[in-house]
């Protein structure tokens, strides 16, 4: 069957195009039937921490990609899924001395800074800037001299040099590399830890990992990484490189263009669908352009072949357009749920908790439309919930101030603060009917009867509509703010 993976480095949030390479893997699993792997590459010992692996594993859960195995769900006959525990249990210094027995691969024992003069070196002279293959051919006896002088080995996997070779990749077709701009790279740290492209295949062989599909900043290793499933005679996966997420400056996606941590699209208010359904079209496409999916259509209709050769640019005016797409598919009592997980995450719980819940729900259903994320909705509806009326200036001045209107907005209100409390029916359609009966008796405009209210019992110019927003508010509460706008 079909495994897939994706093996974040936990040295970082979990960003824009990691969740995207992600997402890809997770949705051709699920398309195929197959099983979708977490893989945690923790062997860069400097950056990786605990804390990026749990925010890593988090935003994973709050997008719902969930991994049929991974931390947390071992399937015993692939554990560890941490490269750091299983090279605890040997097992990359296994391959890596069979390959050494093999002479496949040879400690070397030059020092970093030794390296990079002989890279700078080349360079001055017009080559490529490799390793220069020294210690390739030291003899036991210069080995151990070496030892002597107290130098450390690093492994290197011995490259052909020349030739090249070819890479049929799913995406990108026929790549070739030229063998001779490689040079023999570092497998196995001289601190007894393994180096990416080492690690990488040795799990993706033992995990028997069918189809690696990751970003194509990654293409340079993949000749590196098939090298050593050829002289190991493993069978290679299948490759697919996917292309870059780039700004709008066409430079590649960075903090610079806005946030690139998912936890913080979570924090603004955007919905886990919005963000998927808006990734899927970075580098994905289906041939009608197909623009809003549901996660279950996406399942059924996505392929690594509709997956494209250039570039995507992120666009945060179409997520935001797509995540108030996405919240209008809602219904009103999703949307609250969405909501109060949202003030639940942001530790914004206080925030509500004098609200009546019933009044929150109605209100919701009034401001639907509106909500683009879910932070909008405080700003939204918590004129509903205030004990006093939170008069914004510019409102009040252009009605119940101005000369031009400050008389007839006292008639209203005065006029409103009587009647009012014996409307009977407070429904919205019959509240209509009295404002617009009471602009005929005083022959004013019904505009400024609508607008004297909706200041008075709001505060503001905008908001719901106005007899939706009494109805919702109820005949006490609305008599009550009138009251204290009059006084
Ligand atoms: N740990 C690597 C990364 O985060 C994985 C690359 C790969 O998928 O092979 O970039």
């Amino acid at each position: 069957g079909i495994r897939v993976r994706f093996a974040p480095s936990p040295t970082g949030d979990l960003h824009i195009g990691g969740v995207r390479t992600a997402l890809f893997n997770w949705l051709f699993a699920k398309n195929k039937g197959g099983k979708f792997i977490l893989r945690i590459e923790d062997t860069d010992e400097i950056r990786s921490t605990e804390e990026f692996v749990k925010v890593i594993l988090d935003a994973m859960k709050w997008l719902e990609l969930e991994w049929d195995e991974g931390p947390g769900n071992e399937n015993l006959k692939y554990y560890p899924y941490c490269q750091m525990e299983r090279k605890e249990q040997g097992i990359y210094r296994k391959y890596a001395d069979e390959l050494v027995a093999k002479e496949l691969a040879y400690p070397c024992y030059c020092t970093p800074e030794e390296v990079d003069i002989m890279r700078e070196k080349a360079q001055a002279d017009k080559l490529p800037p490799k390793y220069d293959g020294r210690c390739r051919h030291l003899t036991p006896r210069q080995r151990k001299q070496k030892e002597i002088e107290g130098r450390k080995a690093v492994i290197r996997f011995k490259m052909p040099g020349s030739g090249a070779t070819v890479l049929n990749d799913i995406i990108r077709g026929r790549v070739e590399f030229d063998n001779s701009l490689l040079d023999d790279f570092v497998i196995m740290k001289a601190s007894g830890i393994p180096a990416y492209n080492f690690a990488c295949v040795v799990d993706d062989y033992l995990m028997e990992i069918t189809h690696v599909l990751r970003g194509d900043d990654h293409i340079s290793n993949t000749p590196r990484q098939m090298h050593i499933y050829n002289v190991l005679g493993w069978k290679m996966p299948e490759f697919a490189h996917v292309s870059m997420i780039l700004g709008a400056d066409g430079a590649r996606l960075s903090k610079r263009h806005g946030h690139t941590s998912v936890l913080e699209y979570r924090k603004e208010g955007y919905l886990r669908e919005a963000l998927i359904n808006y990734l899927v079209l970075l580098g994905w496409s289906t041939e009608d352009s197909q623009q809003i999916f549901t996660t279950e259509e996406l399942k059924q209709k996505f392929s690594i072949e509709r997956c494209g050769i250039s570039p995507s640019v992120f666009d945060p005016a179409k997520l935001l357009w797509l995540n108030g797409e996405k919240i209008r598919s809602k219904t009103p009592q999703q949307v609250y749920e969405l909501f109060i997980d949202w003030l639940k995450y942001t530790g914004n719980e206080k925030l509500t908790e004098t609200w009546d819940v019933e009044l929150l729900k109605k209100a919701l259903i009034l401001e639907h439309d509106k909500i683009k994320l879910l932070k909008d909705i405080p700003s939204l509806v918590d004129f509903f919930f205030t004990k006093d009326v939170d008069y914004k200036e510019e409102a009040v001045k252009k009605t119940l101030l101005s000369e031009k209107s400050k008389d007839i907005a006292k008639l209203v209100l005065t006029e409103s603060a009587a009647r009012l409390p014996n409307q009977r029916d407070f429904s919205a359609v019959s509240l209509e009917q009295y404002a617009r009966g009471l602009a005929a008796e005083k022959n004013i405009k019904a505009g400024q009867v609508f607008h004297s209210i909706r200041v008075a019992i709001s505060g503001r110019m905008q908001g719901p509509g106005l007899f939706q927003m009494m109805e919702v508010m109820g005949k006490e509460d609305v008599v009550r703010r009138i009251n204290i706008t009059i006084n």
